[in-house]
């Protein structure tokens, strides 16, 4: 059996620490590989290859970094498939959505590709006479990302591409329960002609982590994954020194309003909710479902889950593939176990007629849901869509506003006045107005608000250049010596 290595200075190298986790195919239920687990003296050999890499990294000129980018652009697009099937494997999603995930994670390495034109200061002719004041980004030095299992391709893209076309170093800790998507993404880093050591991938659990955010040498780490782990990364690296944004968990709405065309919503729900089996950080969880059309929309829901295809994720034909874990299914069967004795109404059981092997849940409505419930308060992360039923805007609006999460929102409405009036109200970071899923391109930012987010910065596009570099603004003059003279005073020349 394979056990999947770490990526250092432009090489794979196999752990020696003797810790082990194992990687398993989630549709079968069985081991698929290990990955070795990074004692403290390896993560500091990655630390040190790319606190090496550093000083000629961010001394290449801008168009060699994109010209680098653009290749590994090309080398991504090209071995999509391969990367798609690779995250299938071990995640357990489906190939086509595998497929969709590189291609999201894609755009930001394409928009990273235009770093000459992001990293651009701004210059002031003359601000005081004689005078010029300009303003230039600068790399941090070396930094870190550690990501989470649901999407082992995409989220890392989120990160590394904005941090080493700023010219900055990059270490990677995946998520040990699919590391092998990174490690072929690193081997095509290295084909592209990225020099050894810009960016590393160190394979770990909670060691490799710590060792990171004490790490004198690094500067700045991103991090995703669960809200509880966000807080911690945030307060641990802040109190470091380092520079931390932290992406936490979610509990998402969509309000369905009374004129809202009905099948396009309960076409979206199918996806928001069910895609990836709800493993996704923008999921749709709960509908908000206005009383006046609750009842239809349920129908027509409960009507369409039928016809999800749900199986292994290497099936072409199927929709939705299996949960990452035995423990995180059982979780998510618990959630709905727990629904009725605190007043909800299984309208669709998804721990029925479940394939023999494999970590699946099927697809599951729970009707007359309220806050105070298990199934809604926590996030669920599965193949679960949650309803409660609201008298309107008001009601569905303060029920979103009072979540303590705050990651993505959808409305679903005709009316282009209420729609203004949620994205001006919603205290949330990502809303979606008949968009079920917004997940903003990759020249906006990603992020959301409350338990969502720690940290001041979103995550890629603008906020991704701002977060991995640090500016600094000169004043210059090139005196004539005849006007010379001597003043003790602070400058406020005009
Ligand atoms: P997780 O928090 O368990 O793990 C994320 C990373 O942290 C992994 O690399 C893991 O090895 C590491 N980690 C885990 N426990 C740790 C500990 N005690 N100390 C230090 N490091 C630790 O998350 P997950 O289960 O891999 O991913 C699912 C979660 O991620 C969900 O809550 C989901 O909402 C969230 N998520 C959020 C976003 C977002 O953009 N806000 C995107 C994707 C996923």
């Amino acid at each position: 059996m394979d056990t999947i290595a770490h990526w250092i200075n432009g090489a794979a190298v196999p752990s020696t620490s003797g810790n082990t986790s194992p990687v398993y195919n989630p549709a079968t239920g069985e081991q698929a590989a290990s990955v070795g687990l990074a004692s403290v003296a390896e993560v500091e050999a990655a630390i040190a290859a790319a606190k090496a890499a550093f000083p000629g990294w961010r001394s290449t000129s801008l168009t060699k970094r994109a010209e680098i980018l653009f290749r590994f652009r090309e080398l991504i697009d090209a071995n999509k498939l391969k990367i798609a099937t690779l995250v299938s494997n071990e995640h357990g999603k489906v190939v086509s959505d595998a497929m969709g995930e590189v291609s999201r994670g894609l755009e930001n390495v394409e928009y990273a590709c235009g770093i000459s034109e992001l990293i651009k200061g701004s210059y002031s002719e003359q601000a005081a006479t004689g005078v010029d004041v300009y303003s230039i980004r600068q790399p941090l030095g070396v930094v870190a990302g550690i990501t989470p299992f649901n999407f082992p391709a995409m989220v890392p893209m989120w990160m590394f591409s904005n941090a080493i076309a700023c010219g900055n170093t990059f270490i990677l800790k995946p998520s040990e329960k699919n590391p092998s998507a990174v490690m072929f993404i690193a081997e095509l880093f290295a084909q592209a002609g990225l020099p050894a050591g810009v960016f590393n991938v160190v394979q770990g659990d909670k060691l490799a982590v710590d060792t990171i955010l004490e790490h004198d040498d690094i500067s700045a780490v991103s991090f995703v994954g669960s809200t509880p782990i966000a807080r911690y990364i945030y307060e641990t690296g802040t109190k470091n020194g380092k520079r931390v944004q932290a992406l936490g968990g979610a509990k998402n709405h969509m309000l369905v309003l009374p004129d809202a065309d009905l099948d396009m919503a309960a076409d979206a729900l199918i996806g928001a909710a069910y895609g990836s089996a709800g493993e996704r950080c923008m999921a749709v969880s709960v509908v908000l479902a206005a009383d006046a059309i609750a009842d239809e929309l349920v129908a027509k829901i409960a009507d369409r889950i039928p016809g999800i295809k749900v199986g292994p994720g290497n099936e072409p034909d199927n929709e939705m593939g299996p949960l990452i874990t035995a423990e995180h299914r059982d979780k998510v069967k618990g959630y709905i176990d727990g629904a009725p004795g605190d007043g909800a109404t299984i309208v669709v059981d998804g721990r029925e007629n479940l394939p023999a092997e494999g970590y699946f849940v099927n697809p599951t409505l729970i009707d007359n849901v309220k806050p105070g419930m298990a199934c809604y308060d926590d996030e669920i992360f599965g193949p679960v869509l949650s309803v409660m039923r609201v008298s309107g805007y008001q009601e569905g609006l303060e029920t979103i506003n009072a979540n303590q999460f705050a990651n993505g929102v959808a409305i679903f409405t005709r009316d282009g006045g209420a729609a203004r009036q949620f994205q001006f109200d919603v205290q949330v970071g990502m809303v979606g107005i008949n968009v079920p899923i917004p997940v903003p391109v990759s020249y906006y930012s990603f992020g959301g608000w409350k338990a969502s987010l720690f940290g001041d910065t979103h995550m890629y596009g603008p906020e991704g250049i701002n977060f991995y570099t640090q500016g600094k603004v000169v004043t210059s003059r090139w005196p004539d010596p005849s006007q010379s003279t001597i003043d003790l005073g602070f400058p406020s020349e005009r």
